[in-house]
């Protein structure tokens, strides 16, 4: 299985680039943030509780966010692979992952991280909030506090995967498709890989 953290800061372009990269490669996209939406819209339990922490910019507890791609995980047992988007975001989420995909006898190939600085971060977000309708990007304060959230939660998760060895970077500033191209580069490295281990 090819298993991919697509990492970086909100607005870095890890939903654009997920969705290239699920048709190029056939994997299932598992970002926590739409399963998230998917539950307020619905109106569930676990959505209203969601969403006062989304509506200040704060992440969700790691157990919610775990849980529900455990189901996914569960779900696609005979995928070729998934692409986490905007997951792991805390180190504990990072160990939960590892834990549940060794369960399933596989585990994360690689973290590909998209490098934006945060002034160019606070300009596509409150682009994209003329037009995604989400309150999130919409407010200025509120894109600090999601961009100081992951700074202070979410950068350790990187870390973490440079320990294992499948830590990558690229630089996310640039046109969509160059961008693209730079990570299916490491992503066929990966497959090569994987085929010759096999
Ligand atoms: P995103 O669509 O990835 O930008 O996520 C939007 C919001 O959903 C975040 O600001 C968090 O409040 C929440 N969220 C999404 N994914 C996670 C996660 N893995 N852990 C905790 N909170 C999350």
């Amino acid at each position: 299985m090819l298993n991919i953290v697509l990492f970086g800061p909100p607005g870095a372009g890890k939903g654009t680039q997920s969705q290239k990269l699920l048709d190029k490669y056939n994997l299932i996209h598992l970002s926590t943030g739409d399963l998230l939406r998917s539950e307020i819209a619905a109106g569930t339990a676990l959505g209203l509780e969601a969403k006062k922490l989304m509506d200040n910019g704060l992440l969700v507890p790691d157990e919610v966010v775990i849980g529900m791609i455990e189901n996914k995980v569960k779900e696609h047992r005979q995928a070729a692979g998934f692409i986490f988007d905007g997951f792991p975001r805390t180190v504990p989420q990072a160990q939960g992952l590892d834990k549940l995909l060794q369960d399933n006898d596989t585990e994360i190939s690689a973290m590909i991280a998209l490098k934006v600085d945060d002034e160019e971060l606070t300009k596509r977000l409150l682009l994209r909030g003329q037009t995604s309708g989400r309150p999130d990007d919409q407010n200025e304060e509120l894109i600090r506090k999601r961009v100081n959230e992951y700074n202070t939660k979410t950068k350790p998760v990187a870390d973490y995967y440079a320990g294992q060895g499948k830590y990558f970077a690229v630089d996310g500033i640039g046109e969509i498709e160059e961008i693209f191209n730079a990570l299916c580069q490491h992503i066929d490295a990966l497959k090569e890989k994987q085929e010759e281990n096999k």
